[in-house]
């Protein structure tokens, strides 16, 4: 980071908070997939910033909506967004600062879940595309949930794992898994609830009260299930998180098999951003999936 870009970005938190700009503290922070993080400190408080390559500033501006779009929701607390941009041939985005903790009010959490995914919209989808990981994640808004899964979710890793030159067989059995995916909603129709989008353990923390915090969100209308497929994927929530959403809003009884369809979209984006053994398990889960329909 040199002093210019530094000095920009100062700059951008000043005018955003509508005072003189100052020098802010920097100190780096570990933990991210994706982007180069800081807090930020100074006389009016702290922020956390992420950075990335300029092309990327579409990626900040989504995640940025997105944070303002659960935030109007009755749902988990979420960093605010507070200005974003590109300095210094790098994209950023700056939020509030919040001390996060692994551990507080898991029942809330639950609860609070259910209040997110109680906000809904007409159709699924959303008003513009993010990013899932760094990869593209298309929202073009679609009535039909299982089409939007199928051709927005499914089948556009399914071509970018053709373009990434990933196992061959991806596609030849994700493709029949596509054609048959119907018969996972027979007697099913989602309503589309605002997501997290990328909810695994690692985008879920507490504030220093307690209170459940998301952060790093994918945004988009959708079937709930799928946030909560995601955050059994990577570890789990605690039992208590689960026990207060189903007491909110139960999930329904098919949830179980519907759960390897969801999670072999975000282990597909896996293997499209780190190859690997995400394939030969987007492959398991696939062989899983059809044997059942
Ligand atoms: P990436 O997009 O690179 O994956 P994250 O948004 O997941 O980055 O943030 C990386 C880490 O920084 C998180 O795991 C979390 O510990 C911490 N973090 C994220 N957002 C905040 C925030 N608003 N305040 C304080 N720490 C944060």
């Amino acid at each position: 980071m040199d002093n210019a870009c530094r000095t920009e970005i100062e700059q951008g938190i000043a005018n955003a908070l509508g005072s003189a700009p100052v020098a802010l503290q920097w100190t780096p922070i570990g933990g991210g997939d994706i982007n180069a993080a800081y807090r930020l400190t100074g006389e009016r408080g702290s922020w956390f910033i992420k950075l990335n390559r300029a092309e990327r500033l579409a990626m900040f501006e989504a995640e940025a909506e997105g944070l303002q779009a659960m935030a109007a929701a009755d749902g988990p607390r979420v960093p605010a967004p507070l200005t974003w941009g590109v300095a210094g041939g790098r994209s950023y985005l700056v939020m509030e600062w919040i001390e996060l903790r692994s551990r507080g009010d898991a029942a809330a959490l639950g609860t609070q879940l259910a209040g997110l995914h109680g906000r809904t919209a007409e159709r699924h989808g959303w008003h513009r595309d993010n990013t899932i990981g760094t990869t593209d994640q298309p929202n073009p808004p679609d009535h039909d949930w299982v089409r939007f899964y199928r051709d927005q979710r499914l089948r556009f890793q399914l071509e970018l794992a053709g373009r990434n030159g990933l196992d061959q067989r991806l596609q030849a059995r994700g493709e029949a898994l596509a054609e048959r995916m119907a018969a996972f909603f027979s007697g099913y129709t989602p309503v589309p609830s605002l997501l997290h989008g990328d909810l695994w353990t690692g985008n879920v923390g507490f504030d220093s009260a307690g209170q459940p915090v998301l952060y790093d969100p994918a945004v988009y209308f959708g079937d709930r299930e799928s946030d909560i497929a995601m955050s059994e994927l990577f570890g789990r929530l605690p039992a208590a998180a689960y026990e207060a959403y189903n007491a909110a809003w139960p999930l329904d009884a098919g949830y179980p098999v519907r759960r390897d369809l969801y999670q072999l979209y975000h282990v597909l984006n896996h293997a499209n951003l780190f190859g690997g053994p995400y394939a030969g398990e987007a492959l398991a889960m696939m062989d899983r999936l059809l044997a059942q329909v």
